[in-house]
């Protein structure tokens, strides 16, 4: 059965650790097909406490893609095109500071982009230009109500605010490109979150991170004494927080009916709407469509 555009509202992308949401409701599963590929796997749709809700393993449900090659694009087109207004972001990160202790969670307010230039970061390519206003990379407001609801987890130590770089990976950092981010004043550090915060905000799509530390990254001397057990078992305690703080998160706060980031893209076009191809155009029509009919030229 094809999907409604209406199927859900809240959007999850799980990352390492989180790949299923088993508490949905009836769920039922899409594969679908963008004009950006193929999103990471199948989509779960289902009730949660009265919500419809999309969850999508950011790397696939057998971790089969790597930070380089998930299907950013297609994961938030997806989302757009099952009618989610709003995504709640899961990530494993390494701690670049002495107080986001491993199993601790922090709601990040910014984001720097250290990926290389081989992902695709934009909806807009050749033939349709577009610039979005990316100062707060996160929803403030969906933010602020995701860190509410991560506080509400008993036990859970949540860090407001913090930046997040992102590195193209797979390998992890050089103890000299730690320190390089703490010198910079980088906090937690991952492989993921660029672009995925660049493409939400063109689609029109609220997008908050729950960063899950596991463990600290390698610029923290003595820390080689930590065992895969130890990290597999920190890792096993944030999912089952980050799984509390998002059914906290939909009992306690609707979905908005609108943000300003829905209208992100409202001013951020710059092509003349009557120059984009057609096959531009078909490829955005539901990213951007009802700017550029907006933006026609009126006829004689
Ligand atoms: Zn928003």
């Amino acid at each position: 059965m094809a999907p409604r555009h209406s199927e859900a509202e809240t959007g999850i992308i799980g990352g390492s650790g989180l790949y299923d949401f088993s508490a949905l409701e009836e769920p039922s599963e899409y594969r679908l097909s963008t004009p950006f590929g193929e999103p990471s796997d199948r989509i779960v749709v289902g009730g949660l406490r009265g919500r419809r809700v999309a969850f999508l393993s950011r790397h696939g449900r057998r971790h089969q893609h790597p930070p380089s090659a998930v299907p950013a694009a297609a994961n938030i087109y997806a989302m757009k095109y099952l009618g989610v207004t709003e995504i709640l972001s899961v990530s494993a990160v390494g701690s670049l500071r002495d107080e986001l202790r491993p199993g601790e969670l922090v709601v990040p307010d910014q984001l720097v982009d250290l990926t290389r230039g081989g992902r695709t970061s934009s909806f807009f390519s050749s033939g349709l230009v577009a610039h979005l206003p990316f100062a707060d990379p996160y929803c403030p407001r969906l933010r602020r109500l995701v860190l509410d609801a991560v506080r509400t987890v008993p036990g859970t130590v949540s860090h407001d605010g913090g930046t997040y770089v992102c590195i193209e990976g797979p390998q992890f950092s050089t103890r000299a490109e730690s320190g390089l981010y703490r010198s910079w004043g980088m906090d937690v550090i991952g492989m993921t979150a660029a672009p995925e915060a660049k493409l939400a905000r063109e689609a029109g799509i609220c997008l908050a991170t729950i960063a899950l530390v596991t463990d600290y990254d390698c610029w923290r001397q003595g820390e080689e004494s930590v065992t895969a057990d130890l990290v597999a078992e920190v890792m096993r305690r944030n999912v089952a927080a980050a799984k509390q703080a998002i059914t906290s998160y939909v009992d306690t706060s609707p979905p908005a009916r609108h943000c300003d980031c829905h209208d992100a893209l409202a001013q951020a076009i710059l092509s003349d709407p009557s120059a984009v191809p057609d096959a531009d155009r078909r490829r955005v029509d539901l990213l951007a469509g009802r700017y550029l009919d907006e933006h026609q030229p009126a006829r004689d």
